[in-house]
């Protein structure tokens, strides 16, 4: 079995040091939370996640979720694990004390959801979606909804799913068949069938809330005609006990290549009742509140399984002798591995890509809150068009770097990797959905560049890259060789942006084939961004605490040799446009 150890230190660090954003520091509401706080609840998180779930990740790949005379049962120990989740608060931490939540901001919960990522994501699944469907319904249900629904959500005693996905309908939403029929006291009769259903059935909750979109009768053809509907797995008393069942089936569940404790489920509604949440014809736009978070909190899946990719790989480096080196002291036997310069190699780029990330995904957490908590509204909306910008870079490079990492977390581990035993290409496997569930990574870099470059507030790519360009013009000389090749691939991002621009008018495919490119160049010159931060402190603060910065500064320092450079790359391939692929004949 894998080990792990929550990285706390570099956590603390982030929270410590680099909630450093005016706007944020502005929040009333999280004026409170404090560093000695979000400490008692990281350390009470690492133990939890430790210790009780991490073991749940070989037992759920061994024993996956079944589907039994209609029921779907979890693999062994995840029901009493749940129940002593759920018992801890951990499903209410970032949720309203309004609805018995613990009103965490997403700098804290982010954290705890890169812990339970590295620890099993199958566990993770079952109160992942119940988050997404929290902040759904919150955002856009009437009150009887809200106060009917969310306690028991937030309490984790009911979850939550998100059922877009039908057998002719994936990315495109617009083709879907499921139907809405209206009835005489206003609730709707949904029929139809949902596919690949996350947690859409399993036994560890008392109700499981879905969150369905369809098309009621007389709506148009198309994403035009799309509405969303609450549709409870039991229908819910006025009082709210549990009644009747609904008309919901689980068709069966998918056997898959990862994530084998997960039940993803084939969903049969029939004649089922459902509750219209928001406007008619305007489900989607509810349903991307959702999707939207949830698709920050993907790319953070992709960051914790690398974690305990990269923690494993460590070990097992420093434990394993093989070879000499070129400068070997040792006159027989063999040196460890990890005296070997590629393993070194291997080991810090991840190890730079990890840390960069989290910096990056703490810095989009503070734009978050500020976009959601802001008292002016022209700091709100300015916030809100950067999450946008970023939601699907962190989405698609984290979960797209996790593949990379997990991959050569095989590669250190040789053959041992390979095989089961130490759990590695579990790893792997498990990582494999990521880039493909919540859009999959192209529709994501074709949203980037289509929609999150410039929408109707302006010119957002460049607002972007004024900021980053503004807060990493900095006045230390330490930092100064950083921040020069910094300005170097800023400039590239920049050319880059402005070739993705006039393209846009003049050869859309162009623009198509170089989405993929153009996304990872701003992700890594986001990530190098986010170094700097982190530079800034290592240097001024560098007495305090030499050991902690001088890896700070040494990671930093290979981020910048080795792995930033892939920017430039990308940007060439990039700008060689598309004739040569769309006038290929394929045979
Ligand atoms: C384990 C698992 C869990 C899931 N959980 C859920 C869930 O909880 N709820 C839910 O609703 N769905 C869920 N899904 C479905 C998932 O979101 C879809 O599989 C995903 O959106 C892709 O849809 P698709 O599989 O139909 O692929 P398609 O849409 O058929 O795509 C096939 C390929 O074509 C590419 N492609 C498609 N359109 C375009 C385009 N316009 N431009 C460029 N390339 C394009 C895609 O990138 C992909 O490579 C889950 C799937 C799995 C496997």
């Amino acid at each position: 079995m894998p080990i792990y150890t929550a990285p706390l230190e570099d956590m603390m660090f982030l929270f410590e040091k680099l909630r450093n954003n005016k706007n944020y520091n502005e929040l009333e509401k999280y004026k409170e939370v404090t560093s000695d706080l979000v400490k008692d609840i990281l350390e009470e998180a690492a133990k939890i996640n430790q210790n009780l779930i991490l073991p749940l990740a070989k037992a759920g790949d061994e024993n996956p979720a079944i589907l039994e005379n209609g029921v779907v049962r979890t693999p062994p120990g995840y029901k009493e694990a749940y129940k002593k989740y759920i018992e801890d608060g951990w499903t209410s931490l970032s949720c309203d004390p309004k609805y018995g939540g613990q009103g965490m901001p997403k700098t804290v919960s982010a954290f705890f959801d890169e812990m339970l990522s590295s620890a099993s994501l199958s566990f993770k699944l079952y109160s992942e979606l119940s988050i997404g469907a929290y902040n759904c319904i919150n955002h856009h249900a009437s009150d009887e909804l809200k106060n009917k629904y969310l306690p028991k959500i937030v309490e984790g005693k009911w979850s939550g799913t998100m059922c877009l996905t039908e057998p002719v309908c994936g990315t495109d939403l617009g083709l879907l068949k499921t139907k809405a029929e209206k009835q005489n006291d206003g609730t709707y009769k949904i029929s139809g069938q949902k596919i690949f259903i996350t947690s859409g059935d399993h036994d560890l909750t008392e109700n499981i809330i879905h969150l369905v979109i369809a098309r009621a009768t007389d709506s148009p053809a198309g994403t035009k005609g799309i509405s969303l509907f609450l549709v409870p797995k039991f229908i819910v008393n006025e009082d709210g006990s549990i009644g009747t069942r609904n008309g919901i089936s689980t068709g069966s569940i998918e056997s898959k290549m990862g994530i084998k404790g997960s039940a993803t489920c084939v969903l049969n509604f029939d004649e089922a009742k459902g509750y219209m949440i928001g406007k008619k014809d305007k489900g989607l736009n509810a349903m991307f509140t959702m999707m939207n978070l949830e698709r920050i909190v993907v790319g953070i899946q992709g960051l914790g399984i690398s974690e305990i990719a990269y923690q494993n790989s460590l070990a097992y480096a420093k434990e394993r002798k093989q070879g000499k080196t070129n400068k070997t002291k040792s006159t027989n036997g063999a040196d460890f591995i990890i005296e070997h310069a590629d393993i070194r190699r291997s080991l810090l780029n991840m190890k730079s890509i990890i840390e960069g990330e989290r910096a990056l995904c703490f810095w989009l957490s503070q734009q978050t809150e500020v976009s959601l908590n802001h008292k002016d509204e022209k700091v709100r909306l300015e916030a809100a068009d950067f999450v946008s910008l970023m939601t699907p870079v962190v989405k698609s490079l984290f979960t797209d770097l996790g593949m990379e990492i997990t991959n050569d977390a095989i590669q250190i581990h040789g053959g041992y990797g390979y095989t089961k035993d130490q759990g590695i290409e579990q790893l792997y496997r498990d990582n494999r959905i990521t880039p493909i569930y919540e859009g999959t990574n192209s529709v994501q870099a074709a949203d980037l560049v289509f929609r999150k470059l410039f929408n109707k507030n302006g010119d957002i790519i460049n607002k972007y890259i004024d900021l980053i360009r503004s807060e990493t013009d900095l006045d230390n000389e330490k930092i100064k060789p950083f921040t020069k090749e910094f300005t170097y691939y800023l400039n590239i991002l920049t050319k880059f942006s402005e070739w993705i621009n006039e393209k846009t008018n003049t050869d859309k495919d162009d623009v198509s084939a170089g989405a993929n490119d153009y996304l990872k160049t701003l992700g890594f010159v986001s990530i190098a961004y986010a170094w700097i931060k982190v530079l800034d402190v290592s240097f001024k603060d560098y007495n305090e605490n030499k050991n902690f910065y001088d890896n700070k500064i040494n990671t930093a320092k290979f981020y910048f040799d080795k792995v930033l450079p892939r920017a430039e790359q990308h940007y060439k391939s990039a700008i060689s446009g598309s004739s040569n692929i769309m006038s290929f004949k394929f045979n």
